[in-house]
């Protein structure tokens, strides 16, 4: 494993890194040891004999190691150290390194860290041909991480659109649309007054009497979507009053009202937490959900709430406290059947004394669902979820468990998504039991 990461260091000698690389291309170290002992080490773009004059710089290192250095004959049963995870697709025609290492007939690859560029992930590739799989140890995996920092934050940059969006959206029958994955929360900007129907005039005032009789009278103000701007740094909203959106709601329209909300997780009971909604809300009654709710606004032109601070106030209202976020990323998710729009915050942990502190609310319960029953919980249990929930759930898998130990980040959260995409996606035949 040290020899690989030497390896990819190597290659930062010879073609730079981080910002004055070539171009933002990983460092990629590959170490091939045969079945007879021999070991071959090679890096992304290495020049070998006769390779002079040939520009080598996207040659990938398995690609080296396998076709040019391990003797014919030799790859069979050998054991591949890669600091990244194989590729999956290439440019053109050129045949990837996952395919490749198959094709190969190689016993085991150990891979230093899975790659969040979506031509990676041939992790499930290497596991269906029944290559054994291992990673790197942590203290390496680290290792790898800062030496690919620049490479790593290049490909995380926030995107409206992932080959990844229209496979979640599959597996949750279509019921839900991913609007885009973000590094971090856009900003909200109010564009001015929802045009509220007229023809609802009437059911809306009975509502509001009904309201000051039970509460007082007091209406929150929340956010109607508009649109996604900027490149996923601004969120448009309209303005209107809870009480238009429930009649709204009683009328069987869809109004696209904006949430906040979180995957919480703790790494030291092993668990994740979720929400199961009260039996008297209106919409989606005794179901499980992310935790996640309304975008208040909180004056007439501007809101002075960020989607973070009403991420951190909801978890506080419904599960009596709020997680820390060492890293963040944004996924937004419009649910179809109901309208909601949830901006979800993936990476907020809560520590193990804090587990004691969760409790329900008016609005629901607390439920722990300990990591080797994710799988479980929403593939046999599917009608008990919030569709979006799931997708939020599978979303956070997606994106490698942010917050989650890096044993289950690096090795179940890929097998687990594509165990429940799987399962949920309906042309798909092969179901896991
Ligand atoms: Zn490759
Ligand atoms: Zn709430």
């Amino acid at each position: 494993m040290e020899l690989a990461v030497q390896q990819a260091r190597e290659q930062g000698s010879c073609y730079g890194s981080g910002e004055n690389a070539i171009r933002p291309n990983p460092l990629v170290g590959c170490v091939v040891v045969t079945p007879k002992g021999n070991v071959y080490t090679s890096y992304r773009g290495k020049k070998c004999d006769g390779d002079e004059g040939r520009n080598c710089a996207n040659d990938h290192a398995e690609y080296t190691a396998l076709e040019k250095l391990v003797p014919q004959g030799e790859h069979v049963g050998a054991t591949v150290f890669t600091t990244l995870e194989p590729c999956t697709r290439r440019e053109g025609n050129a045949v990837s390194c996952a395919d490749r290492l198959v094709d190969a007939k190689v016993k085991r690859v150990v891979i230093g860290y899975l790659d969040p560029d979506d031509r990676g992930h041939g992790i499930s590739k290497l596991a269906d041909a029944n290559i054994e799989l291992a990673f790197f140890e942590p203290d390496l995996m680290n290792e790898i991480r800062k030496l690919n920092q620049h490479f790593l934050d290049s490909r995380l940059a926030s995107s409206l659109c992932r080959p990844w969006f229209s496979e979640i959206e599959r597996a949750c029958g279509n019921k839900i649309k991913i609007l885009g994955d973000l590094a971090t929360a856009p900003k909200m900007k109010r564009v001015g007054k929802y045009a509220f129907p007229p023809e609802l005039n009437e059911p809306y005032e009975k509502n509001v009497r009904r309201n000051e009789e039970q509460w007082g009278g007091w209406i929150e103000q929340i956010a109607e979507f508009k649109s996604l701007t900027q490149g996923g740094s601004v969120i448009e909203y309209e303005d209107y009053d809870y009480l238009q959106w429930k009649t709204l709601r009683e009328a069987g329209r869809k109004p696209r009202a904006i949430y906040a909300g979180a995957i919480v997780v703790c790494a030291d009971t092993g668990s994740i937490y979720v929400h199961r909604r009260a039996p008297d809300v209106a919409t989606e009654p005794n179901k499980l959900h992310s935790f996640a709710g309304g975008f208040i606004v909180a004056h007439q032109n501007i809101s002075d709430e960020t989607l973070l601070h009403a991420c951190l106030r909801e978890l506080q209202e419904e599960s009596g406290v709020q997680p820390q976020f060492a890293e963040t990323r944004v996924v937004i998710v419009e649910n179809l059947d109901i309208g909601w729009i949830d901006v979800m915050f993936f990476g907020g942990t809560i520590p193990d004394s804090h587990v004691q502190r969760l409790k329900g609310s008016r609005e629901g319960q607390v439920v722990p669902i300990p990591f080797d029953e994710i799988e479980k919980s929403i593939c046999h249990n599917k009608d008990n979820w919030v569709i979006s929930g799931i997708a939020h759930h599978l979303i956070w898998l997606k994106l490698g468990a942010p917050g989650a130990p890096s044993w289950f980040r690096q090795k179940n959260a890929p097998m687990l998504y594509k165990n429940i995409c799987q399962w949920l996606t309906p042309s798909e035949s092969s179901r896991p039991s």
